[in-house]
Parts: C-alpha cells; structure tokens; sequence
C-alpha cells in the first residue's frame, strides 16, 4: 500500500492568470478542492471525481489526479491556444502530490507514474471529444514499469502501442490540424495497417496473440511510420507528452465532431471543455489485479442486492467487450453462463467488503442506484467512476417504491425516478433487451402502438383469423387498414402498415388495444395479392416470422424472444396511487366499450373523455349493428333512414348503457357519430348485395348511392355535426340512446353521468341547432321514465381552428370544451392526418419539424390555438369544463402542457392512461421546481 499522506489545506485562490482565480483543482487522498455542484468549472467528469473523492460522506479511493477548468480552456481559445500564466507551475505541484500519493513518479525509470488525459464538459458529450492513456511511457520508463508489474513485459509494450497510436492520431495528426486525404491515410489507420500485416505475417488471429517481442517491434514500427507521414518524432519525453495530451483535449472541443454535436444538442460554444489528468491504475498487471462493473441494486429487476461482474487480470474494456465471460461478484450475481466462475467475494474477500461498504456509501450519498467502475492493482481497490444507473421500467419502478420505504427519498422523488417509456415496459410485453440490441432493424416505421411482439407474416384480416384460429401467432401486414380489417387485426399479435400516421385508422385502433403497432413504413411494398412484402431488399413472404418494437418503430426479421413485465403489477399500482395523490390534472380514458372502460378504471382512469360512437360498429359482435349503419348510410329518403335509425337503436342504447355503467359515478363523454362515411361503405360484394336486398334495390341503385357518398376529401367533408344539421333524426337517435340508457341505469339504482359532444364544430349556431335537438328529447325520456333529472352537460369538442377562434360564443351554449388535437393538427398544420407517411420524414429529417406534431402538440401554433381557445371559452364561462381527447393525452410532454394551460383533465388510450398520471403528477412536480 501507498504510504498515506496528509496535505496541508491548501489556499485555495492561487492566482493562475488574467481572470482565471484558480486553473487547477486537484483530488485524491480522501481530499478534493472541488466538488459535485462545481460542473460547470470542473466539467460533469471533474466534478463526479472531486465529489467521491474528497465528500465528507464519501472519501473513495479515486484514482488521484487533477482537473484543468473549463475557464482555461476559454482562456486557451481567446489567447492563441496559450495556458494562463503560472498554469503549468500548478499544474506541476498537482502532479507532485499524486506522485506522493501513489508513491510513483511521473517520468521515472525505476517506478513511473503515468497518466491519463480526458475531456470532460458541463454536459456529457459522449464520445464526440478526446482522450489520451498511458502518458508517461517512454523508453525510459518502460523498465520500471515492468518492474512495476511484476516482469510482464508484454502488458507494458501493449500500453505502450496504444499510447503510441492514440497520441499519434489525437495530438499528433488531429490536433495539429491535419487532415487525411481519404479514409486510409490517416495515422491511427496505417499504424493499425501494420499491426495487421504482422499478425497476418505471424498467422495470429487476434491481438492478444501478439507478444512482448512482437509488440516491442511494433512499436519500433509505429514510431518509424509516424516520422515518415507526420515528418515529426514521437516524443519520448514525458512533460512533453503530458502538454501535448492536454493541448489536444482542449483542441478537440473544436474538433469537427463536437462542433455537430453541440449544434445539435444545444451546447454553447463558450462553454469549453474541462480536461483531467489522472492516475492510470491497471486491472491487468497480473496477479492481485481486476477490473469489473457493479450496481448498488439489480438493475434487471430492481431487488436491493449489491449485483456486478469482474475479470481477473483485465482492462475495463475488456469486461464490456465480451471476449472474456465476466465473473459473478458474488452469489447473488450468478446466472447460468457464469455459475462456475469464482466470486470476487470468494477470489479476494477483503477487497469484495471494501468495495461493498464504499457501493453502500455510494447509494446513501447519491440516494439512487449507482453504476459503478472499479478496478484492483496489485491488491488495490480504486473506484473509477459511479453514476446513476440505467435500469428497466420493472427494476424502476420497484426501486422507486422500496427507496421511499427505506426513507432514502421522498414521494415526489419516487415520482421523478420514472421515465414515462419505463411504465410502458410494464404494461406490455417487450423485446428482450439485451438480445434486441444484437439485432438490426429491417426498416423503421411510426412507433404507433407499444410493446413489442413476435408473429408470422399474413396479409389479409381473413387469414389472420383464420391463421389464429389454427393456434398461429401472426402479425398483419397491410397497405393502410380500414374498419373491415377490424377483425383480423384484433386476432393478430400486431399490425404493420406502410402507410399512414400517428392518428390514421390502424395506429387508433391498436392504441386503444394497447396492441402493438408500428405504421407509415415507408420502406415496405406490400403486394398482398402475391402474398408477400420487399424490404431492405429482402423479400418476405406469408409464413415468415418478423418481430415488431412497437415503442420504438422497429421491424426485425425473425422471431425475437419476448419479456412479459406486467407480473409487477402490484408495484405499479402502488407507484400509480403516489403519482394521484399529487397530480391536479383529471385523468380519464378514451374508451368505445364496456371492457376498455373497466380496464381505463383499472388503471387509474377518473372517466371517459371520448366515446366514439363509430367505433361500436368495429370488431367482435358488430355485424349486425356495422349492417344497420351502412343502411341507415346509404338510405336516400328520410323514411329509409328512420327505419334503419329505428332498427339500429337498440344497438346504441345498448353500448352507451354498458359503458355508462362500467364507468358508474364517473363523467363519460359520449360523441355523436363523427364517421367518415367513405370508411363504412362495404366493399365485400355479398354484403353489397345483402344490403341491397334488404333495402330493396338493385345492386346498380346501391353503386350509385355508394358512389355519391364518394367525398374529394372526407376528413374535410360531411361529417361530425354537419350529418347531425343535415339529417337532425341521426342525432335525435343518438341522443334518444344516451338519456334512455341512463334513465335506465338511475331506475337500476346507479349514478350515470354522459356528457354529450358534438364534434367538428366550427360556428355557434350548429351547436344551438344540436342543443334545440338534445332539450327535446331529454323531457321526452323525463317523461317516458319518469325521472326528474338526467346528470348531464351538453359540450362540444374544439378541433377546428376556427372554433378556438370564436370560443368565446361556443361557450355561451357548451358547457364543456375538449379539444380534438388530432383534428386541431390535421387542420391547423394542412396535413392530411393519413398522408403524412409521405413526406414528414423528411421533415423531420431535414429538421423542419422537430417531430411528428401528430405524436406531441406542436406547442408552438397548435398551443397557441389551444390556448386561445381556453382563454375566450374561459372569459364567457368561468367554470368551463376543459379536457383534450385526441391522441396527445397519453403523450408525457403534450400531458405536461395541458397542466400549464390549466386544463381540467386529459383522456387517453385505457392503456396510456399510467403514463398521463405519472405526466400529471411530474408536471406539478416540475413547476414547484421552476
Ligand atoms: C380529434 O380530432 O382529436 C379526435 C379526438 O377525434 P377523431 O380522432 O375521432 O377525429
Ligand atoms: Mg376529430
């Protein structure tokens, strides 16, 4: 062991230069002259360092070294790429007192000490800047250093390779401004030229076959390269390397990578980077020596247990890069491929408890799950680096949950520790992890629906019920969906389309289901009558197995396994119960039947905030019901159309009743049709010519009606009120069902309470023409029940811009607002909700939108109507009721901002509706905040 070493407290504002109070912080020893809330002068790396070193609480065996802040970094750039006055002369004593902590000396022949040099800014900027290890090895220093280890010669000439080509390509070729002229010439590439004509030459397979004698040569190799490209020597000298190294890093700030990223990431330029210098330690020096990677938690499945890996004699990257299978930690750690390694808690126990006191000072200290880095020399522990670690949604949300039990935080932070992503993980069924990321997408589409699912190729609805109906598991794959495809894509596992967006027919339909579903994927041609698909080149047919990420928009090829996480339920629900009790935002569901309804409720839902009645006619036991409709569509006289309205009735009434009574005390909103007609219009022939029978007309009169229903442009065309004003006996109807089915339910001792809503509303005046419509037929059902009293509001939804426009009159007659943001997209951006497919990834790639507006409110115009329309509404009735329903509800950042307007809730899919109360409730946690 090091001899211990106490250093007198230093003052601290020694003068470095012009403007610059101290350039140099130094930690190590138990001590630090910075620490955690200095980032932005130390850099997020610094300052992590300077915080486990030198915190009262912490005090962990770091590495020693020091820190150059990011002011000289400044300081370099505006003077000519010059150090500030009296730097190098603090930086030396730094230096000094690592030496006399690791008892070695920088340069030293007999027992070197030797450094590493990397960058570190404010925010992680990961990869985009440069790193150098191994300074201070030079021919002189080579011997004391493999005295140092003990005579292994081979270890030290691989350091020294490495440093050669890492100083080569970082300082000597990047930092000097030199620019390869193609992929080939760089140095790092002809250096790694030559180390590839040995091994060919030596008939080696691998790196690790190179040996002491070959490495030496190499190096002799690599240095005779780097004079005949670059013109210079390598500098064997260690001062020489050190500056050089740290020149480079705060050059690299600049470099053409970092520059892009900060572009991207909007990192300012002035900010520069901080650069550290610090002991390298060595896990693999031979015997006493390891390297590994713990978690102070599980981080797979949350338990409270100490969980890692390590490898005897190796470097870190070796633990990540999978040549070598990684050794348990301890018990707790094993898993079936490493059972029969020995545990570090077995192979060196002292060390295991010292690592386990420090990794439970860690989680005290940090108050969250640790990742940690650690490495062993000759018997030595140091800890390299911790951070907070990345964990699934399952292992969050119960570490979330027993941290609040062990007091280790409070509420609000247990409801801060979830990404919204993560409680998706757990309502559904996803790709495993791990072996996702071995794999390669086929091609990307919109993420529509969650989860992720495995199933075999089918191209139409039928084959899927068919294909299901044989005990297959299968996923659908079509142009677009329509509502006669319903059926086939409730019995697949999952739907991919190439076509359409975020709110076309098969992203709500799946939403809803909580089914997985990715669509708009441009990269498939589907030619479903030859029963196969053309992507990436690839031809797939019916029967081959594809596996879609339904959160991230991924297609792979082949049957990937899959993880089912919803076991946590338990957990979820307690989490669930924290998020309501601080959320002010209303939470309710978007839900057509009785079943998702109960599941809404299930989840935490405080009511419905759309039914849409059209959906009644899709899917399982909607025949009859989908029949009356398409008649009461097509009928040309208003007899015809009372008769179907007649027939359909007792349909509707029937739906409405079980959903009011599924949601029984809770607000549900029921919205008058709003079906885009062409959708409804059969296409099968035998059920063209059943409903031509059954109206009693030729199969030509019913083309003919069809064909007159056939609109330029639907979405824009006869729908939503303008069916009601047109044919006031459709609305009647519904309304009729509504007040009967809740006269109903009150005879039955319940407490109903629908909300009625017109959608497509653009102008006062149709709304007073629904509500004469609605006030007639509620005292009809009084009477007919005879009940006093029906709990009901009368409201419409905003999707027209023009309705944000004019709220203030809209609100003389409504007594609730939603706002249909699907629509309020569609129309306010010009975008044609089903054909964005064709061009918005473009737009997104070219960055002329950020994102999908369809997936998250565009805040900047689409807000503003919204917000508008909430002000003037507001200003005629105080208490308006407000809410959205269109798809942003279960959005996190969309939840976020309905909480800033002030809205009264947001509605979503059943199964979106955990993440719209954990966005609830951080929305309020992030206002305190500000
Ligand atoms: C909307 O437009 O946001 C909405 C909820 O209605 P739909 O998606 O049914 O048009
Ligand atoms: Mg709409």
């Amino acid at each position: 062991m090091a001899k211990k070493y106490v250093y007198p407290v230093r003052n601290k504002k020694v003068s470095t230069g012009k403007g610059i109070s101290n350039g140099v912080y130094f930690f190590g020893g138990q001590k630090a002259d910075g620490n955690e809330s200095m980032k932005n002068l130390l850099g997020g790396k610094g300052a992590n360092l300077a915080q486990m070193a030198g915190h009262k609480d912490l005090r962990l065996p770091v590495p020693p070294g020091f820190t150059l802040t990011t002011e000289v970094c400044i300081y370099y750039y505006k003077n000519r790429k010059t150090y500030p006055k009296g730097l190098k002369e603090e930086a030396g004593k730094a230096l000094e007192r690592v030496e006399e902590l690791m008892d070695r000396k920088f340069g030293d022949p007999q027992n070197p000490l030797l450094v590493s040099v990397r960058s570190g800014a404010r925010r992680s900027m990961p990869g985009m800047m440069e790193t150098v290890l191994n300074i201070g090895l030079t021919e002189k220093t080579i011997p004391g250093l493999i005295k140092q280890s003990g005579g292994n010669s081979r270890f030290v000439y691989d350091a020294y390779r490495r440093l050669i080509m890492m100083y080569s390509d970082v300082v000597m070729e990047k930092a000097a401004g030199i620019e390869p002229k193609d992929d080939v010439s760089g140095i790092r590439k002809q250096l790694e030229k030559l180390m590839n004509q040995m091994k060919k030459a030596k008939g080696y397979s691998s790196d690790t076959d190179l040996t002491a004698k070959d490495l030496k040569e190499l190096c002799a190799l690599f240095k005779a390269k780097i004079k005949e490209v670059l013109k210079k020597d390598f500098p064997d000298e260690p001062n020489e390397q050190l500056w050089g190294g740290i020149g480079a890093v705060f050059a690299s700030w600049n470099g053409k990578r970092a520059i892009s990223y900060r572009r991207i990431e909007g990192i300012p330029d002035e900010w520069g980077t901080a650069v550290t210098v610090q002991t390298m330690v060595f896990g693999n020096m031979g015997g006493g020596c390891a390297t590994g990677v713990a978690f102070t938690r599980n981080p797979g499945n949350g338990e409270n247990e100490f969980y890692g890996e390590y490898l005897i004699n190796a470097q870190g990257e070796d633990v990540v890069a999978g040549i070598r299978t990684p050794a348990p930690i301890n018990e707790y750690s094993k898993s079936e491929h490493n059972k029969d390694l020995v545990t570090l808690e077995k192979a060196m126990p002292k060390i295991y408890q010292e690592l386990f006191g420090f990794q439970a000072r860690l989680e005290k200290h940090y108050r969250d799950m640790q990742d940690i880095e650690f490495t062993i020399e000759k018997g030595r522990l140091f800890m390299l680096q911790c951070r907070v670690g990345k964990r699934n949604g399952p292992a969050a949300v119960r570490m979330a949950i027993d941290m609040l039990k062990e007091k280790l935080i409070k509420k609000e932070e247990a409801v801060m520790r979830l990404g919204p992503g993560q409680l998706d993980e757990l309502l559904h069924p996803i790709i495993d992890p791990k072996i996702e990321l071995a794999h390669k997408p086929l091609t990307k589409g919109l993420p529509a629906g969650p989860g992720g699912a495995t199933g075999q190729i089918v191209f139409s609805a039928g084959d899927a019920v068919e294909w299901v109906k044989q005990g297959n598991k299968v996923i659908l794959v079509r142009e677009e969906t329509n509502p006669e495809d319903v059926e086939g894509m409730r019995a697949a596992s999952a739907i991919l389309t190439a076509r359409g967006g975020m709110t076309s027919h098969a992203a709500l339909v799946a939403r809803g289901w909580g089914k997985c579903c990715i669509v708009g994927c441009s990269g498939l041609h589907v030619d479903a009558i030859k029963k196969e698909l053309l992507v990436d080149g690839k031809v797939l047919k019916e029967g081959d197995w594809i596996t879609l990420n339904g959160t991230k928009g991924n297609v792979y090829e082949g049957k990937l396994p899959m993880m089912d996480a919803s076991e946590e339920n338990e957990i979820l629900t307690n989490f669930l119960k924290i998020c309501a009790s601080l959320k002010r935002l209303g939470v309710r569901t978007n839900a057509d039947t009785p079943e998702d309804a109960r599941r809404g409720r299930q989840f935490g839902a405080e009511g419905i905030g759309l039914f849409r009645t059209e959906h009644m006619f899709y899917g399982k036991g909607s025949d009859e019901a989908l029949f009356l409709l398409r008649k009461m569509i097509v009928s040309k006289t208003e007899d015809e159309r009372k008769k179907a309205l007649d027939e359909l009735f007792p349909y509707v009434k029937k739906d409405f009743k079980g959903t009011l009574e599924a949601m029984d005390g809770l607000p549900v909103v029921i919205r008058l049709l709003d079906p885009p007609l062409h959708e409804f219009v059969p296409r099968d022939p035998d059920k063209l010519a059943q409903l031509a029978q059954d109206l009693d007309i030729t199969l030509d009169e019913l083309s003919s009606r069809a064909e007159n229903l056939h609109e330029s442009n639907p979405m824009m065309g006869h729908r939503g009120v303008r069916l009601g004003v047109t044919y006031p006996e459709v609305s009647a109807m519904q309304i009729r069902a509504v007040f009967e089915a809740a006269a109903e339910l009150i005879q039955e001792g319940k407490s109903p309470y629908p909300e009625i809503m017109i959608p497509v509303v653009c102008e006062v005046k149709e709304l007073n023409d629904q509500l004469v419509i609605t006030k007639k037929v509620y005292q009809e059902v009084l009477s007919k029940y005879n009940i006093k009293k029906i709990k009901h509001m009368f409201g419409t939804m905003i999707e027209i811009p023009r309705a944000s426009i004019v709220a203030d009159k809209l609100a003389q007659v409504a007594e609730f607002f939603s706002f249909g943001t699907n629509d309020m997209t569609q129309m306010g951006f010009g975008f044609s909700r089903d054909d964005i497919g064709s061009f918005l990834p473009e737009y997104i790639k070219k960055g002329i939108l950020p994102e999908d507006p369809f997936g998250t409110i565009d805040q900047e115009g689409i807000g503003e109507l919204i917000k508008i329309g909430i002000q003037r509404g507001r200003k005629t009735a105080k208490d308006l009721e407000v809410g959205i329903c269109g798809e942003h509800g279960g959005d996190p950042r969309s939840v976020e901002f309905c909480h800033r307007v002030d809205m009264d809730y947001v509605s979503c899919s059943p199964f979106r509706v955990p993440i719209a109360i954990l966005a609830a409730a951080q929305a309020v946690l992030k206002e305190k905040k500000k």
